[in-house]
Order: C-alpha cells, then structure tokens, then sequence
C-alpha cells in the first residue's frame, strides 16, 4: 500500500504504527504521569478543532469563526469546576507546567519569594529556580520534609512560612504517597498573607474520584493540574479557584501571558473525560488506589524494598521502590523495559539532587493499567514480572514474551460510556 511513496514516509508512518503497538497492547505501562483516553474521547479528540485558533474567552474572541468552540470550552470550564466542587475553571493552558506559571506569575512579582515541597521529596520542576520559579525570577524556599513520614515536616514548614513570609506557598508533587498537610499549610500562608496553590498534577483523578482529600475544601486558594495523570484526559492543564477576582486575574495572564491559542481539539476531549470521571470516576479511583496498595504488598512479598511500609506503603496511585541494591534505578528501568515493562526511575526522598541520572529508585503508576481493567489478582503478576526481571535475573526478552501474552487481554479501556465509537457512528470526524 505504501509503495512508490519516499522512503522517509513510510518510515515515519512505520515507526508509528509500532510505537502504537507497542505503548498500547503489548507492554504493561507503569508511568506515573500517563493515562489513556476512551475511544470516545479519542474520536472527539480528532475533530477539525485541531486547526483553529480562538484567543480570548468563550464568546469573547479576538478570531471569527468560534462559535462552537465557545459552546464546548464554557461547558467544559462548568464541568471542570463542578467536579471540584465548584468555583471557575480555565481550561486554556495547554500542559500543566503552562497552568503553574499561569498561577505563580499572578501570585509572586519578580524578586518575591515561593516556598515549595524539596526536589527530592518530588517537587515538579516548574516549581523549582530551574524551571518556571526561575524563569519568572521567584525564589525558590524549600520546605523541611519528615523522611520517617515521607512528608512535609508540618512544624518546621509553617515556622519557615512564618520566618521567609513569603508570597505564596505550594503543596503537591510528582514523587507522591501520601496526602500533604493541606489545612496547616494554609492556615501558616494565610497568616503571613501568602496564597497556598496546591499542584494536583499527579492526584486530579484521584480527588474528583473522591479518593484523595479536595485540596479547596481544605484551605487551598487555587488548584492547578495536569489533564493527563490519574486523571485519564487529553495532555494539557487546568486551574480551578472559588475566588472570582483571583480567577480573573489569572485568567488574564493565561492569555496572552503563556497561550495563544490553546490546542481547541483538546476540549471535546476533556469534556467527554469530564464526563466519564462524573459518572464512573469515583469506581475508577477506588480501584487505582486499591491496585498501588495490592502491587506495593505484592512487590515486597517478593523481597523489593518498597518505601513507606509502616505507613501502609500508598495512598495515592503510586508506589516507589528503593532498587539500589538490585543495581540502582536507570539499570533496573532498562531491564525492565527490556522486559516490555515501562517505569521510569526516580530520585528518592533521601538521594542526593545531583543523583538525577542514576538515582535510588522507581516510581510505579497504576492508573493506566487500571483503565484498562487490571484489579488486585493482576497486580500480583505485575509484582512476579518484575520479580522475574530484577531479582531472579531471567532473561528480559523471555519475559517480554510473556508480558506481551498477559497484556493483550487487557486493551479495552473501562469506565466510559458504552458507546462503540465505530458501530454506534460516534466518530466525529464527519466531513
Ligand atoms: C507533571 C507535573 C506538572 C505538569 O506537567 P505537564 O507535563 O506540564 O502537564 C506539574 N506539577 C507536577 C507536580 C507534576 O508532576
């Protein structure tokens, strides 16, 4: 079918097809920060809305031709925040990053000060003098972490709240166990007048699941988050504040500060999401967080160190595993994927920062597989993969065989609507 095309053609199309393959039924995808979307949203997702611009708000555009776009973006911004638990919703910034600088340009001026959770401990890099904080000049202050907690130290973070009183604080992470202390966070900020963001980029699923504690019904001032982690969306960001005059404010700096135009094709596909956690999405986080929990037992029933036992291991999608004494974590995630099992490797709370290219651990997402209907039982298999690779030294092609096998039983995606995009004439793309 592809003769008589350039060569280079073909092997783009070629190299596609099997990263396609590959990344959706034949390896078991255990990054923390990715997700699938449902067919349907899938088929929304590719609608000419790809190709068009729409600066400005709903209804108030500086492009003609939007006024669909402004249908779709005003019940998306509604369905964001309602799953919120209400107050507005900017849906423009294209990633999560784009969200957080966003935010942090409205709440810090040049030569402010921010204080955030350590790099090790899990800060993003947008929160750090190497990403956004420094691209917007704000310093950098990092709070005090409990490593027998693996948490904010809550009584040396609010003194040096009170110490550096600074002009906003954040809270969440990207290496992420355990619910941080929102409430005492805000009440320190509060009281030096400093706003408290709290980054839900990793845990949005989990909160509009209702499996991890709603960070605005606790003090926060405004959320951002990515689209894309737990919560099973279109790559892109959101920012979520009950404040209207806030609201409007960092409505101004979304655009034109960091968007031009926001990636329209986005929406259709982040309201279909919306939609499906609205009605599934408390099932789906249930699940997630059962499954971190039965993979972290499993995983140390099988002899993996895997951190925060006394504290039940997880409480989020997450589980992280210290692999130094299998040889550290660029190594064991090479195996691994050699092996068909994608995980990426991660600084540990207690690694020193310049670890960053061979660093202590792994961090382990379930929230893909979970999509694609995996529960406790598959968890166990996953851990004796993993086993098989890292501890007992079996040769990674041999295992892949076998993970490809397991996998392909697993490549419908679940809590969505029964709609088969094809039969039922779901796909939009209509011309
Ligand atoms: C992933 C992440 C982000 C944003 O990532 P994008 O790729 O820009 O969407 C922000 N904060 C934290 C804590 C993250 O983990």
């Amino acid at each position: 079918m592809l003769s008589g095309l350039p060569g280079e053609l073909v092997e783009i199309l070629e190299f596609t097809r099997r990263h396609n393959r590959w990344r959706r039924f034949e390896t078991i995808n255990l990054i923390a920060s990715e997700n699938l979307m449902s067919p349907l949203a899938e088929s929304a997702y590719m609608s000419d809305m790809m190709h068009r611009y729409a600066e400005g708000k709903p209804f108030k555009r500086y492009y003609q031709g939007t006024r669909f776009v402004d249908e779709v973006e005003s019940r998306v911004q509604g369905l964001m925040a309602e799953l919120l638990g209400g107050g507005f919703a900017d849906v423009r910034p294209i990633s999560g990053t784009t969200a957080n600088a966003s935010v942090f340009r409205v709440l810090g001026a040049c030569g402010s000060k921010a204080v955030i959770p350590p790099v090790q401990a899990g800060a993003h890099v947008s929160h750090t003098k190497y990403g956004t904080l420094g691209a917007l000049c704000i310093e950098q202050v990092e709070m005090p972490f409990n490593m027998e907690e693996l948490n904010i130290d809550v009584d040396k973070a609010v003194k040096l709240i009170e110490d550096v009183s600074p002009s906003f604080v954040v809270l969440g992470a990207s290496l992420y166990l355990f619910p941080h202390p929102v409430r005492e966070i805000a009440e320190a900020a509060h009281s030096v007048g400093a706003r408290l963001v709290y980054d839900a980029a990793h845990v949005l699923g989990l909160i509009v699941g209702k499996r991890w504690r709603n960070p605005l019904d606790h003090g926060a001032d405004v959320l951002t988050a990515s689209t894309h982690k737990t919560f099973p969306g279109p790559q892109g960001g959101v920012i979520v504040t009950r404040d209207k005059q806030l609201y409007k404010k960092i409505s101004r700096a979304v655009f034109p500060y960091f968007v031009s135009n926001h990636h329209l094709h986005r929406l259709p596909a982040l309201g279909v999401t919306a939609l499906e956690m609205k009605y599934y999405g408390e099932q789906y986080a249930d699940q997630v967080v059962r499954n971190a929990k039965k993979l972290a037992e499993a995983l140390a029933e099988r002899g993996f160190k895997v951190l925060g036992e006394h504290l039940g291991y997880t409480k989020s999608h997450q589980v992280v595993l210290d692999v130094r004494s299998l040889g550290g974590g660029a190594k064991a995630a090479k195996l691994l994927e050699e092996a068909n099992i994608i995980v990426n490797k991660n600084l540990l709370p207690y690694d020193p920062p310049d670890a960053i290219k061979d660093p202590s651990g792994l961090r382990l997402g379930v929230q893909e597989m979970t999509r694609v209907g995996m529960k406790e039982q598959e968890m166990e298999e996953i851990a004796e993969f993993m086993k098989k690779v890292l501890i007992d030294g079996e040769e990674p092609a041999k295992v892949a065989e076998k993970v490809k096998e397991f996998r392909m039983n697993y490549v419908e995606v679940k809590y969505t609507f029964p709609v088969n995009t094809v039969k039922d004439g779901a796909l939009l793309l209509l011309y």
